[in-house]
Protein backbone atom coordinates (compact mmCIF):
# COMPACT_ATOMS: atom_id res chain seq x y z
CA UNK A 1 0.00 0.00 0.00
CA UNK A 2 1.21 3.44 -1.03
CA UNK A 3 2.78 5.67 1.77
CA UNK A 4 -0.12 8.29 2.59
CA UNK A 5 1.33 9.97 5.55
CA UNK A 6 4.05 11.55 5.95
CA UNK A 7 6.60 10.57 8.58
CA UNK A 8 8.35 12.95 11.06
CA UNK A 9 11.81 12.00 13.51
CA UNK A 10 12.03 14.00 16.26
CA UNK A 11 15.20 13.30 18.23
CA UNK A 12 14.74 14.11 22.31
CA UNK A 13 10.76 13.59 21.65
CA UNK A 14 10.57 12.12 25.09
CA UNK A 15 10.21 15.26 27.32
CA UNK A 16 9.17 19.24 26.85
CA UNK A 17 9.67 20.74 23.39
CA UNK A 18 10.18 17.23 21.41
CA UNK A 19 7.20 15.88 23.28
CA UNK A 20 5.32 18.75 22.24
CA UNK A 21 5.94 18.62 18.37
CA UNK A 22 5.46 14.79 18.15
CA UNK A 23 1.22 15.39 19.51
CA UNK A 24 1.36 17.93 17.33
CA UNK A 25 2.87 16.51 14.46
CA UNK A 26 0.02 13.40 15.52
CA UNK A 27 -2.38 16.28 15.49
CA UNK A 28 -1.75 17.36 11.99
CA UNK A 29 -1.94 14.00 10.62
CA UNK A 30 2.17 13.00 10.73
CA UNK A 31 3.11 9.01 12.06
CA UNK A 32 5.71 9.77 14.55
CA UNK A 33 8.92 9.07 15.65
CA UNK A 34 10.59 9.61 18.64
CA UNK A 35 14.05 9.19 19.55
CA UNK A 36 15.24 9.13 23.31
CA UNK A 37 18.37 8.66 25.33
CA UNK A 38 17.04 7.22 28.62
CA UNK A 39 13.97 7.78 29.81
CA UNK A 40 11.33 5.15 27.93
CA UNK A 41 8.41 5.73 30.57
CA UNK A 42 8.50 9.60 29.10
CA UNK A 43 8.74 8.04 25.63
CA UNK A 44 5.94 5.80 25.95
CA UNK A 45 3.70 8.41 27.35
CA UNK A 46 4.05 10.41 24.61
CA UNK A 47 3.69 7.76 21.82
CA UNK A 48 0.50 6.51 23.77
CA UNK A 49 -1.47 9.86 23.22
CA UNK A 50 0.36 10.38 20.04
CA UNK A 51 -1.62 6.71 18.96
CA UNK A 52 -5.03 7.93 20.11
CA UNK A 53 -4.57 10.99 17.73
CA UNK A 54 -4.15 8.18 15.00
CA UNK A 55 -0.30 8.14 14.53
CA UNK A 56 1.25 5.39 14.03
CA UNK A 57 4.45 5.57 16.46
CA UNK A 58 7.67 4.00 17.32
CA UNK A 59 10.00 5.36 19.92
CA UNK A 60 13.61 4.41 18.95
CA UNK A 61 16.55 5.34 22.19
CA UNK A 62 19.88 5.87 21.02
CA UNK A 63 22.34 8.30 22.37
CA UNK A 64 23.05 11.07 19.27
CA UNK A 65 26.03 12.18 20.28
CA UNK A 66 27.17 7.92 19.22
CA UNK A 67 27.14 7.90 15.25
CA UNK A 68 26.06 4.14 14.75
CA UNK A 69 22.77 4.97 17.27
CA UNK A 70 22.01 7.62 15.29
CA UNK A 71 22.08 5.34 11.95
CA UNK A 72 19.99 2.80 14.00
CA UNK A 73 17.81 4.95 15.31
CA UNK A 74 17.11 6.13 11.37
CA UNK A 75 16.65 2.48 10.18
CA UNK A 76 14.47 1.37 13.30
CA UNK A 77 11.95 4.56 12.63
CA UNK A 78 12.26 3.49 8.18
CA UNK A 79 11.58 0.07 9.43
CA UNK A 80 8.46 0.70 11.67
CA UNK A 81 7.00 3.61 9.52
CA UNK A 82 8.44 4.03 6.29
CA UNK A 83 10.46 6.56 4.71
CA UNK A 84 10.91 9.18 6.67
CA UNK A 85 10.00 13.00 5.09
CA UNK A 86 10.75 15.23 8.17
CA UNK A 87 13.43 15.94 10.91
CA UNK A 88 13.42 17.58 13.89
CA UNK A 89 16.99 18.03 15.60
CA UNK A 90 16.21 18.48 19.28
CA UNK A 91 17.59 16.69 21.84
CA UNK A 92 19.95 19.21 23.36
CA UNK A 93 21.00 19.78 26.85
CA UNK A 94 22.71 23.00 28.80
CA UNK A 95 25.06 21.57 31.59
CA UNK A 96 25.22 23.17 35.00
CA UNK A 97 24.80 27.26 34.91
CA UNK A 98 28.15 29.29 35.71
CA UNK A 99 30.90 31.22 34.32
CA UNK A 100 33.01 30.00 31.98
CA UNK A 101 35.90 30.42 33.95
CA UNK A 102 34.42 28.25 36.91
CA UNK A 103 32.77 25.36 34.61
CA UNK A 104 34.81 22.27 34.18
CA UNK A 105 35.68 20.11 30.69
CA UNK A 106 33.40 17.52 31.04
CA UNK A 107 30.26 19.92 31.28
CA UNK A 108 31.15 21.73 28.08
CA UNK A 109 32.47 19.15 26.00
CA UNK A 110 29.00 16.67 26.92
CA UNK A 111 27.34 20.11 26.01
CA UNK A 112 29.18 20.53 22.51
CA UNK A 113 28.94 16.63 22.05
CA UNK A 114 25.14 16.60 22.05
CA UNK A 115 24.25 19.89 20.79
CA UNK A 116 27.04 20.01 17.92
CA UNK A 117 27.85 16.64 16.92
CA UNK A 118 24.87 14.67 17.73
CA UNK A 119 22.96 17.69 15.43
CA UNK A 120 25.48 17.12 12.96
CA UNK A 121 25.52 13.55 12.96
CA UNK A 122 21.33 13.65 12.83
CA UNK A 123 21.21 16.29 10.04
CA UNK A 124 24.53 14.43 7.76
CA UNK A 125 22.07 11.33 8.38
CA UNK A 126 18.78 12.92 7.67
CA UNK A 127 20.58 14.31 4.11
CA UNK A 128 21.06 10.88 3.34
CA UNK A 129 17.97 9.60 3.94
CA UNK A 130 15.57 11.94 2.83
CA UNK A 131 17.65 13.86 0.01
CA UNK A 132 16.11 13.24 -3.38
CA UNK A 133 19.68 12.48 -4.42
CA UNK A 134 19.92 9.39 -2.57
CA UNK A 135 16.56 8.39 -3.57
CA UNK A 136 15.09 9.63 -0.90
CA UNK A 137 11.34 11.05 -1.08
CA UNK A 138 12.65 15.37 -0.03
CA UNK A 139 11.13 16.86 2.83
CA UNK A 140 12.61 18.91 5.64
CA UNK A 141 14.69 19.40 8.32
CA UNK A 142 13.57 21.91 11.41
CA UNK A 143 16.91 22.07 13.79
CA UNK A 144 16.29 23.43 17.29
CA UNK A 145 18.33 26.40 18.02
CA UNK A 146 18.12 29.03 20.67
CA UNK A 147 18.31 32.88 20.58
CA UNK A 148 21.05 32.33 23.24
CA UNK A 149 22.55 32.46 19.79
CA UNK A 150 22.66 35.82 19.73
CA UNK A 151 22.00 37.11 23.60
CA UNK A 152 25.19 35.04 24.63
CA UNK A 153 23.94 33.98 27.80
CA UNK A 154 26.63 35.48 30.05
CA UNK A 155 26.73 34.39 33.15
CA UNK A 156 24.99 31.12 32.67
CA UNK A 157 26.56 29.12 29.82
CA UNK A 158 28.40 30.63 27.33
CA UNK A 159 29.36 27.64 26.15
CA UNK A 160 25.72 26.44 25.14
CA UNK A 161 25.06 29.93 23.42
CA UNK A 162 27.87 29.11 21.64
CA UNK A 163 26.56 25.61 20.75
CA UNK A 164 23.84 27.18 19.45
CA UNK A 165 25.43 29.48 17.29
CA UNK A 166 26.81 26.47 16.03
CA UNK A 167 22.95 24.94 14.74
CA UNK A 168 22.48 28.61 12.90
CA UNK A 169 25.32 28.06 10.79
CA UNK A 170 24.36 24.84 10.13
CA UNK A 171 21.01 25.44 9.21
CA UNK A 172 22.21 28.30 6.05
CA UNK A 173 24.84 26.03 4.83
CA UNK A 174 22.47 22.86 4.65
CA UNK A 175 19.26 24.87 3.79
CA UNK A 176 21.82 25.73 0.49
CA UNK A 177 23.42 22.48 -0.09
CA UNK A 178 20.02 20.43 -0.15
CA UNK A 179 18.07 22.79 -1.92
CA UNK A 180 18.37 21.26 -4.98
CA UNK A 181 17.81 17.71 -3.51
CA UNK A 182 14.22 18.51 -2.41
CA UNK A 183 15.21 18.86 1.18
CA UNK A 184 14.21 21.99 3.15
CA UNK A 185 16.44 23.44 5.98
CA UNK A 186 15.43 25.81 8.68
CA UNK A 187 15.53 26.25 12.85
CA UNK A 188 13.48 27.44 15.46
CA UNK A 189 14.91 29.44 18.32
CA UNK A 190 12.94 28.96 21.46
CA UNK A 191 13.07 31.76 24.61
CA UNK A 192 12.79 30.67 27.69
CA UNK A 193 10.32 27.50 27.70
CA UNK A 194 8.52 25.42 30.09
CA UNK A 195 10.30 22.35 30.36
CA UNK A 196 12.39 20.28 32.54
CA UNK A 197 15.77 21.42 31.16
CA UNK A 198 15.92 24.61 33.44
CA UNK A 199 15.63 22.13 36.63
CA UNK A 200 17.37 18.70 34.90
CA UNK A 201 19.84 20.35 32.76
CA UNK A 202 20.48 23.68 34.26
CA UNK A 203 20.26 23.08 37.90
CA UNK A 204 18.24 26.54 38.12
CA UNK A 205 14.80 25.85 39.43
CA UNK A 206 13.77 29.67 39.50
CA UNK A 207 15.77 30.85 36.27
CA UNK A 208 12.00 30.89 34.58
CA UNK A 209 10.49 33.20 37.35
CA UNK A 210 13.99 35.60 37.80
CA UNK A 211 13.48 35.85 33.83
CA UNK A 212 9.88 36.89 33.19
CA UNK A 213 10.76 40.31 33.34
CA UNK A 214 13.22 40.06 30.66
CA UNK A 215 10.51 38.98 28.27
CA UNK A 216 8.81 41.68 26.90
CA UNK A 217 5.58 39.39 26.27
CA UNK A 218 6.02 39.33 30.12
CA UNK A 219 5.89 35.20 30.38
CA UNK A 220 7.59 32.27 29.35
CA UNK A 221 6.69 30.39 26.19
CA UNK A 222 4.96 26.77 26.49
CA UNK A 223 6.02 24.06 24.57
CA UNK A 224 3.34 23.72 22.37
CA UNK A 225 4.15 27.23 21.14
CA UNK A 226 7.33 25.88 19.77
CA UNK A 227 5.69 23.52 18.28
CA UNK A 228 3.31 25.66 16.32
CA UNK A 229 6.58 27.27 14.35
CA UNK A 230 8.13 23.58 13.61
CA UNK A 231 5.01 22.32 12.38
CA UNK A 232 4.59 25.13 10.11
CA UNK A 233 8.38 25.08 9.03
CA UNK A 234 7.46 21.49 8.04
CA UNK A 235 4.27 22.47 6.43
CA UNK A 236 3.73 22.81 2.49
CA UNK A 237 2.74 26.13 3.97
CA UNK A 238 6.38 26.91 4.27
CA UNK A 239 7.13 25.58 0.83
CA UNK A 240 9.32 28.63 -0.45
CA UNK A 241 11.12 28.75 3.04
CA UNK A 242 14.40 27.13 3.43
CA UNK A 243 17.41 28.64 5.37
CA UNK A 244 15.33 30.81 7.68
CA UNK A 245 15.46 31.10 11.79
CA UNK A 246 12.34 31.50 13.39
CA UNK A 247 12.36 32.85 16.95
CA UNK A 248 10.07 31.85 19.51
CA UNK A 249 10.71 33.86 22.29
CA UNK A 250 8.19 36.38 23.37
CA UNK A 251 10.30 39.40 21.66
CA UNK A 252 13.23 39.02 23.81
P1 LIG B 1 14.24 18.75 27.98
O1 LIG B 1 12.85 18.94 28.45
O2 LIG B 1 15.34 18.65 28.97
O3 LIG B 1 14.26 17.46 27.02
C1 LIG B 1 15.45 17.08 26.42
C2 LIG B 1 15.22 15.89 25.52
O4 LIG B 1 16.48 15.57 24.88
C3 LIG B 1 14.79 14.64 26.26
O5 LIG B 1 13.87 13.95 25.44
C4 LIG B 1 16.09 13.83 26.38
O6 LIG B 1 15.86 12.42 26.43
C5 LIG B 1 16.78 14.21 25.09
N1 LIG B 1 18.24 14.02 25.11
C6 LIG B 1 19.15 14.64 25.88
N2 LIG B 1 20.40 14.20 25.58
C7 LIG B 1 20.25 13.30 24.58
C8 LIG B 1 21.14 12.49 23.84
N3 LIG B 1 22.48 12.51 24.06
N4 LIG B 1 20.64 11.67 22.89
C9 LIG B 1 19.30 11.62 22.66
N5 LIG B 1 18.41 12.35 23.33
C10 LIG B 1 18.87 13.19 24.28
O7 LIG B 1 14.69 19.93 26.97
P2 LIG B 1 13.83 20.98 26.12
O8 LIG B 1 13.74 22.22 26.90
O9 LIG B 1 12.61 20.36 25.57
O10 LIG B 1 14.89 21.29 24.96
C11 LIG B 1 14.76 20.77 23.64
C12 LIG B 1 15.63 21.62 22.72
O11 LIG B 1 15.19 22.99 22.78
C13 LIG B 1 17.11 21.63 23.10
O12 LIG B 1 17.90 21.60 21.93
C14 LIG B 1 17.27 22.96 23.81
O13 LIG B 1 18.59 23.46 23.74
C15 LIG B 1 16.30 23.82 23.04
N6 LIG B 1 15.86 25.02 23.75
C16 LIG B 1 15.14 24.91 24.90
C17 LIG B 1 14.77 26.09 25.56
C18 LIG B 1 13.96 26.06 26.82
O14 LIG B 1 13.86 27.12 27.49
N7 LIG B 1 13.38 24.94 27.23
C19 LIG B 1 15.13 27.34 25.03
C20 LIG B 1 15.86 27.39 23.85
C21 LIG B 1 16.22 26.22 23.22
P3 LIG B 1 15.91 11.57 27.84
O15 LIG B 1 14.94 12.23 28.76
O16 LIG B 1 15.52 10.18 27.46
O17 LIG B 1 17.32 11.67 28.34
Amino acid sequence: MPQTRPVVLITGGSRGIGAAVARLAATRGYDVAINFKSDREAATHVLEACHALGARTVACQGDMTVENDVVRMFDEATAALGPISHVVNNAGITGRSGRLEATASDVIRSCIDINVLGAIWVAREAARRLSTRHGGIGGSIVNISSVAARLGSAGEYVWYAASKGAIDSLTIGLAQELAVDGVRVNAVSPGITRTDIHEKSTGDAGRMERFRSKIPLNRVGEPEEVAEAVLFLMSDAASYITGANIPVSGGR
